[in-house]
């Protein structure tokens, strides 16, 4: 299947955190979009492999995205070696993706940075006719994408690319909520040990955060973004907030 844009993650719940109204706004503007995770968060200390599966389906569905796929790669060991390349590799060959949108590179998780890095050289490879997945190129042909961008996750950055999702944010926050293993969700009680992002304060922040950048914007919400290269405008004034 092809996919205009894939946002990836390395455990399920980063996307919807980092930039959960993003996704909606563009299956909302009619765009093909996909999720691809790179480990079950097996890992985490609340919930389970089978929880967390249940969990990302169910925020798959609220934003209502076209796939939501699994390298399958080791939560805590995302090595940039040649096996874990070469599944990544085959996701991006597999959607085709115009952008491809990825974790930021410096984070407090070292699975988002390493997350980070091994996407972004897959990005490239991935056009590489001759790069060794095991799955020869007349099956699934090389494909680059044409841009990638970062989202924000643990570590605040400065943004050069803010997305306004006022109309999105309500649904931004239900996808959020489908994660109850793992974040406060009020009215659902746990007896999982609390951990850094299952207190309140944490949701919290993260309103805080779109509402911190909305404001910034002129908005009400807004999620930010990074590019490393220039990014093109066909219309100079929407840096003004005009259409
Ligand atoms: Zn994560």
């Amino acid at each position: 299947m092809k996919c205009d844009v894939i946002f990836f993650g390395a455990h399920p719940d980063d996307v919807e955190l980092g930039c959960g109204g993003t996704v909606h706004k563009l299956v909302r503007q009619g765009y093909t979009v996909g999720i691809v995770d790179l480990t079950r968060g097996e890992l985490g200390t609340r919930g389970d492999e089978a929880t967390r599966k249940a969990e990302a389906e169910e925020a798959a569905r609220i934003l209502g995205v076209a796939v939501r796929d699994n390298c399958g790669l080791t939560d805590g060991h995302l090595e940039l070696n040649r096996e874990n390349k070469a599944k990544v590799i085959t996701m991006i060959r597999k959607y085709q993706p115009d952008l491809v949108i990825l974790p930021y590179p410096s984070d407090r998780h070292p699975d988002h940075v390493n997350a980070s890095r091994l996407i972004k050289e897959c990005v490239y490879y991935a056009g590489t006719e001759k790069w060794p997945t095991g799955i020869p190129v007349s099956e699934l042909p090389a494909f680059r994408p044409k841009s990638y961008l970062y989202y924000m996750l643990a570590e605040p950055f400065t943004p050069n690319l803010l997305v306004d999702i006022t109309e999105e944010f309500d649904v931004r926050q239900k996808a959020f909520q489908a994660y109850k293993s793992q974040f406060f969700v009020p009215g659902h009680t746990s007896q999982d040990k609390e951990t850094w992002i299952s207190r309140p304060e944490f949701a919290e922040s993260l309103v805080a955060r779109v509402q911190f950048y909305g404001f910034q914007s002129g908005t009400r919400y807004a999620e930010p973004f990074f590019s490393e290269q220039p990014v093109r405008l066909d219309n100079l004034m929407t840096v003004a907030g005009r259409k």
